[in-house]
């Protein structure tokens, strides 16, 4: 968007700079722009803080989920100066050219400021209804980094929004939040047509991709679409891919879209294996009789899938999340993506945690969803080890009973190496870096794993190793 407008804009990624902090400076941006998910909200703040002294005039903004739902971190002194809630195409190009003619930001729509020592955020205008009008994504950014491009499988959206609300989720609160309620829509989807071309426009430079992965929440989300994708996809671009679906709005003649389209592994959510949790408590939508349907659809139709699911949430004994290892052994997936519950304000059900004091407020757990739990409960140390030990119970012989008695044991570095070890192959999987070039990956964020501080506030040991992994699983986390 920035560059549509003739401005100069580049992206730069920590594991891929030898000084990250340096080749900011060198560039010398009037703007620098930060990204954060909640829990990552300060890990720039001392780099900040080093470039504030170098660059004295440059402007600093903060978007991502965390910002668009806690304006809290505008009081933090000399980090950011603004901060943009939800959708940011428009509002970035507003707040770059107010700061570039020296106008106030006050009046630009969603953007969140200081007043008189208090974080006030501006209501924001309609999220954006033609997908087809925003430019293709700026992917040489991430791409002129060669360790980047070649990678094999390339990661895409086809569209923004979700059909379920999952209480755990911020989806529910952003369609509260985030839509006027006057006919425009959260759910979107790019035309086929476009994404075909964006495709091409990205396989033109970078023809070295064998694979897309769809990070979308559902690839399954506007009804038809499928259809003319299973048409169109196969003669426009004809890569295999792998994307998420919505299980409850899956059918047989979806499943088979999907495999005409090329899908050869779909990722769902299942989170539970009680489904009172799913239904009454998660709000997921996904009936038991959908979670053993649904599997053997995508057997019927050689679809390989994946699992996705939730350790330690306030709705669950461990009982529960035993059910969970169990539902997984009978659906046979290929592959299991355990996180440990995290209570974010930005969700219906976090909010209720906070309100409700189940929440360790003064534990930091850094941006962690694999690591470590915010929630205060006495069955922490079992929660923990059944998340790291999860897929052993699942797919080893006669592992459940022997993981049932380990995760008695205390929390150790062990069955750290064994969560890890599971969450790398996942990884190399789904994001087509292939097993060496993923541990090269965690090499190369050896200085996040061992003891170092990030550049934020948050202490790293050894298991956030994992927090550095994309492990393509975020529309259900
Ligand atoms: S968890 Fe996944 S399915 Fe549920 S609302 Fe969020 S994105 Fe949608």
């Amino acid at each position: 968007m920035l560059k549509q407008r003739d401005h100069e804009a580049d992206c730069f990624i920590t594991s891929e700079e030898k000084n990250f902090e340096k080749a900011v400076q060198d560039y010398a941006p009037d703007v620098v722009g930060i990204y954060a998910s909640t829990g990552q909200e300060t890990w720039c703040l001392e780099h900040v803080r080093n470039w504030r002294k170098a660059l004295p005039h440059t402007k600093y903004v903060m978007g991502g989920p965390h910002p668009s739902f806690d304006k809290e971190i505008l009081r933090e002194d000399g980090y950011v100066d603004a901060i943009v809630k939800a959708e940011a195409e428009h509002t970035i190009i507003d707040l770059v050219e107010a700061w570039a003619a020296s106008r106030p930001i006050d009046l630009i729509p969603n953007v969140g400021f200081m007043e008189a020592g208090e974080p006030v955020q501006n209501l924001i205008r309609p999220a954006i209804q033609d997908l087809d009008s925003l430019p293709f994504p700026d992917v040489d950014v991430f791409y002129k980094y060669p360790f980047l491009a070649k990678k094999r499988v390339m990661q895409v959206h086809a569209s923004r929004g979700c059909q379920n609300s999952c209480t755990y989720c911020s989806v529910g609160l952003m369609k509260e939040e985030w839509v006027s309620g006057k006919g425009d829509k959260f759910n979107r989807v790019k035309s086929v047509d476009y994404l075909c071309e964006e495709m091409n426009d990205i396989l033109a430079r970078y023809p070295g991709f064998r694979m897309v992965n769809f990070g979308d929440a559902a690839l399954n989300m506007q009804r038809g679409w499928l259809e003319e994708f299973a048409e169109k996809w196969p003669k426009k671009v004809g890569l295999p891919y792998a994307c998420n679906v919505n299980i409850n709005f899956l059918n047989e003649n979806d499943i088979i879209n999907l495999k005409r389209s090329g899908c050869v592994s779909v990722q769902f959510g299942l989170e539970s294996g009680n489904e009172d949790v799913r239904l009454r408590v998660y709000k997921k939508g996904y009936t038991d009789k959908i979670v053993y349907s649904i599997p053997q659809l995508l057997r019927k139709h050689n679809i390989s899938y994946r699992t996705n699911n939730i350790m330690g949430s306030p709705a669950e004994s461990l009982d529960d999340m035993y059910q969970t290892v169990r539902q997984n052994r009978e659906i046979k997936p290929a592959g299991c993506t355990v996180l440990i519950y995290r209570p974010f304000k930005s969700s219906a059900l976090g909010r209720v945690d906070f309100e409700q004091g189940r929440v360790d407020i003064g534990k930091d757990i850094g941006p962690s969803i694999h690591s470590d739990s915010q929630m205060v409960r006495d069955d922490l140390k079992e929660v923990i080890n059944l998340q790291r030990l999860f897929n052993i119970a699942v797919f080893m012989p006669g592992g459940f009973p022997l993981v049932k008695k380990l995760v008695k044991l205390p929390n150790n570095p062990a069955f750290d190496g064994v969560g890890l070890a599971f969450l790398w192959y996942q990884h190399a999987v789904v994001s087509g870096f292939g097993m060496l070039d993923d541990f090269k990956l965690g090499m190369r964020n050896l200085s996040q794993i061992f003891g170092r501080k990030s550049g934020g506030t948050h202490e790293y040991g050894t298991t956030r190793l994992q927090d550095t992994m994309d492990i393509g699983t975020g529309a259900d986390i």
